[in-house]
């Protein structure tokens, strides 16, 4: 190999752009607990698993941004200190130099309306929508999902979204707490209290956006809190209409990856259409000491996530 060509080779090694990425710190300064299936939480830890990511991150020096996959804070956390918690969250991940893209859960959603939640959270969308999407480079495009759009939890209770939810959960849920999927049979139990859906607005804004994608050639990384795969997640956790989500992205062939939380054990699929399926390990059930968090080397053929600790590296390689 002629120095040159090494010099084409190691260039042709490097990524276009890198990113950090966290999900599900869900602190409240409250003793660790357990979840409803009796895996630990560790409440008071996740603030030190975050502030560590931040610190890896800004040591990493060549990270573009950083993406909050959601739930920030817990549903234990009294509502007396809800909004100093969300804010003490919101400054560790503004110790990143760099912008942080948040992704509403249903976890903030418990602590704060969406309309206290979404200034704080400081997206970049118009009219106080918690969807959108922003272009790091020419070449790639990524989509933020709201995936409490159509949700019991996330509006007023007489919005007509609200409505809507419940309408669905009345239908699909027999039980008398709609947070239990008791008698649900298969992908049914995920018509949960605590998931929610894309409107049908949001799904037509999604369907513009792949379009725009497609004519400039970008390649697209779609994220939403909830997983929109069942190869990937548990049927409890999936988002409503992850079908007709899935639908519109199948539509085109532009997007790549697919990244959510929520699921906090973590899982990866791969789709029939070639979709790769990312949902993170959360970084509440890091037992003290240990971590979950990471960043993503982004190229034109593949993305590669590297994840610390109790989160799984992932190399997703485009087959299209
Ligand atoms: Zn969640």
């Amino acid at each position: 190999m002629t120095s040159t060509n090494r010099l084409v080779g190691l260039q042709g090694k490097q990524p276009l752009f890198s990113f950090g990425i966290i999900s599900d710190v869900q602190y409240a300064n409250i003793p660790d607990g357990r979840s409803f299936l009796g895996v630990p939480r560790y409440y008071q830890h996740s603030i030190l698993v975050l502030q560590r990511a931040v610190k890896k991150w800004n040591g990493h020096q060549k990270l573009k941004f950083a993406i909050n996959l959601g739930d920030i804070v817990d549903g234990f956390c009294p509502k007396e200190k809800s909004l100093e918690t969300v804010q003490r969250i919101i400054k560790e991940f503004e110790m990143f130099n760099g912008p942080v893209y948040h992704i509403i859960g249903n976890h903030c959603l418990y602590n704060l309306s969406r309309d206290s939640l979404l200034p704080l959270l400081k997206m970049p969308a118009p009219n106080g929508r918690a969807y959108y999407d922003f272009s790091p480079t020419p070449e790639y495009r990524f989509v933020v999902l709201d995936g409490y759009d159509i949700s019991a939890i996330a509006w007023p209770q007489d919005h007509p979204n609200t409505l809507e939810a419940l309408k669905v959960l009345q239908e699909k849920n027999p039980n008398s707490d709609k947070n239990s999927p008791m008698g649900m049979v298969g992908l049914e139990r995920r018509f949960l209290m605590f998931n929610g859906a894309v409107g049908k607005e949001q799904l037509e804004w999604l369907n513009g956006v792949l379009q725009e994608a497609t004519r400039h050639g970008q390649n697209v990384v779609v994220c939403c809190h909830l997983p929109l795969d069942p190869g990937a997640a548990t049927q409890e956790a999936l988002l409503w209409n992850y079908d007709e989500v899935m639908d519109v992205i199948h539509r085109y062939k532009c997007v790549k990856v697919c990244l959510a939380g929520h699921d906090h054990k973590g899982g990866y699929s791969v789709d029939s259409y070639g979709v790769h399926h990312r949902v993170l390990e959360a970084a509440l059930e890091c037992p003290p000491g240990s971590n979950a968090y990471g960043y993503v080397d982004v190229y034109h053929d593949k993305i590669s996530l590297s994840g610390t600790d109790r989160m799984a590296s992932t190399e997703m390689i485009f087959t299209s």
